[in-house]
């Protein structure tokens, strides 16, 4: 395909490819990778990334491959291989037969080194990782060079194959490109190519004792399969130059590196080392728990892929980094949960109120919509008798002003049902108010009074005798600080009241048969969605976002 005339505005990364195929690069082709080190679960930063590098790929009729950076054996895990995949295709990406491991090169990246070596461009060092440090030297600082750097070919290559071969401890050796100890880029100051670490590897097992460092394995991995643009954050443009030098000094397919600024979401955490911090110090349930930035957590609370890959165009992309405000990632889920969920009624602490003109034994199915943003969602019947459950707090008995739900001897309406009238309050012996009584009339099942009489508030409901039990998880942001950590330690910023677990709550019988993952809109209470915990007999759900939109209010404040 030529150029993506879908974009009316143009981002730089797509500005460049654009520009590339203009002028016949690669052949016309485009393709890009997501490169994952499996040491942790995606979270909604690399969302961003995926959405990015997949996403030009569709745009462009390109390709994306799915690349494990599995380099360092000690960290990387098959249970972070597994979740990855399922993240991706849950965003709905496919790579296709294109799932591909830095690992699977590692015969190749041997060869590459050995290369360097036999052009005296790589040497094997015996300083300890700390006399290298000293001799890097500082920003302000040009670095010294090793009293091994100008050993012969054939030492290096003996010693690198002895390396290879096991005789030597971790730290002992390593090999190091052969630079420039006095660039203005600490980067180029003769950087590590292979260290040896004694361990097994998740996919190669014990063949080997050395392993290639990320900045050789990352450039020569984009070459062997071809990428045409290695899209990857900012903190790598300082890489960019060894990017390009191991490239180019063995003659190789040279793809380009472009950065932009990575996600930073306020009240968010995106370290993989510090949520897993949060999860093996159980401060939180799991990688999936519902608080959690993580792409499970997200799924696990109701957020849609419809919602993050919208919010991913949304943001853009950009060369400079900055924090967006998380309540523009709640709104567009909003959005987008306002036009799919079905609408439900949901009591979440719940009131008796017994209806004492309603016949006893009496059960009437009234209709209710179903989604008034989507006509094909249908309707549905909800039963209705003379007991039924509201909302504690729709209930004062001394109503301060602008207080317009129900109080003593005042009238509300009932969603979907009828006006009622409050005669009387129950009280137990602690003076809690343990149920209402109330007279309907019969006149106002339309949802307006005969007469033309108004009532100002309109409550939402379940009938006792018809209504599930159900837990509900009420969520607050994970930390109280919009920048967790900035002063310290971020556990400190956690937030001690981000869950509530509401038992008793009575939601409407149509709930029965909800499936995990479903979302509904709680009236007047928010999206909810089904937990994975919940079962036919246990009913469990999560609190996904609130109806109040802040975003809305900040963008209403701008204009
Ligand atoms: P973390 O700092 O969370 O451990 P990482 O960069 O080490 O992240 P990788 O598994 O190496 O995690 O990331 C895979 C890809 O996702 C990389 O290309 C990386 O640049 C990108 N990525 C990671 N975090 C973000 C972010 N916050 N915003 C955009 N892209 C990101
Ligand atoms: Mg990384």
């Amino acid at each position: 395909m030529a150029e993506n005339e879908n974009k009316a505005y143009k981002d730089f990364i797509r500005t460049i490819i654009d520009e590339d195929l203009k002028i016949g690069k690669n052949d016309g082709r485009v393709h890009t990778r997501f490169p994952p080190e499996p040491n942790g679960y995606l979270h909604i930063g690399h969302a961003k990334s995926i959405c990015l590098n997949f996403g030009i790929a569709e745009e462009y009729g390109g390709l994306c491959n799915l690349r494990y950076d599995d380099t360092n054996p000690v960290k990387e895990d098959v249970e972070y291989v597994d979740s990855i995949k399922e993240d991706v295709r849950w965003l709905g990406f496919d790579w296709d037969d294109r799932e591909f491991y830095a690992s699977d090169y590692f015969d190749k990246l041997y060869d590459y080194a050995v290369q360097l070596i036999k052009d005296g461009k790589a040497y094997v060092d015996d300083l300890s990782q700390e006399e290298i440090r000293e001799y890097r030297g500082t920003l302000t600082e040009p670095g010294k060079e090793s009293p091994y750097r100008n050993r012969t070919v054939e030492e290096n290559l003996d010693l690198f194959t002895r390396m290879r071969d096991g005789e030597f401890k971790d730290g002992e050796k390593v090999l190091r490109a052969k630079i420039d100890m006095t660039s203005g880029n600490i980067n180029m100051r003769d950087p590590a190519v292979y260290r040896i670490k004694h361990a097994s590897h998740h996919r190669t097992g014990d063949k080997w004792c050395i392993y290639p460092m990320y900045d050789f394995t990352h450039c020569l991995s984009d070459s062997i399969e071809g990428i045409t643009h290695s899209i990857c954050t900012l903190e790598f443009e300082d890489h960019r130059p060894l990017y390009d030098w191991f490239l180019e000094q063995l003659r190789v397919h040279h793809p380009q590196q472009i950065e932009f600024a990575r996600l930073n979401l306020s009240y968010t955490i995106m370290s993989k080392r510090k949520l897993l911090s949060l999860v093996k110090e159980g401060k939180v349930s799991g990688w999936d728990d519902p608080r959690m930035p993580t792409i499970c957590g997200l799924r696990r609370r109701g957020y849609t892929p419809e919602s993050i890959r919208g919010f991913a165009e949304r943001i853009g992309v950009a060369k400079r980094d900055s924090v967006v405000d998380i309540a523009l990632l709640e709104h567009i889920l909003r959005d987008d949960l306002n036009k799919r969920a079905d609408r439900v009624m949901a009591v979440l602490n719940p009131l008796k109120v017994v209806i004492e003109n309603y016949p006893e034994g009496e059960v009437e199915e009234l209709n209710a919509i179903n989604n008034p943003e989507d006509e094909s969602a249908g309707m549905r019947k909800i039963p209705f008798s003379r007991e039924i459950f509201i909302e504690r707090d729709d209930f004062r008995e001394d109503p301060p002003k602008k207080f317009f739900r129900l109080a003593p001897g005042r009238e509300v309406r009932l969603k979907h049902a009828y006006f009622i009238k409050c005669e009387d309050v129950i009280k137990d012996d602690n003076g809690e108010i343990v149920e209402l009584r109330c007279t309907y009339d019969p006149a106002t099942k339309s949802g307006e009074a005969s007469d033309g009489r108004k009532v100002k508030g309109t409550l939402h409901w379940v009938s006792t005798a018809h209504a599930i039990d159900a837990e509900v998880r009420m969520y607050d942001r994970l930390f109280k600080t919009e920048n967790p950590g900035a002063n310290g330690d971020f556990m400190d910023d956690l937030n001690p009241d981000s869950l509530d677990v509401l038992a008793g709550c009575k939601v409407e019988p149509k709930l029965t048969h909800a499936n995990p993952g479903e979302s509904f809109q709680f009236l007047r209470k928010g999206y909810f969605c089904v937990d994975t915990d919940s079962t036919p007999e246990k009913l469990v759900f999560n609190q996904t976002v609130g109806l109040r939109d802040s975003w809305a209010k900040i963008e209403g404040k701008k204009k």
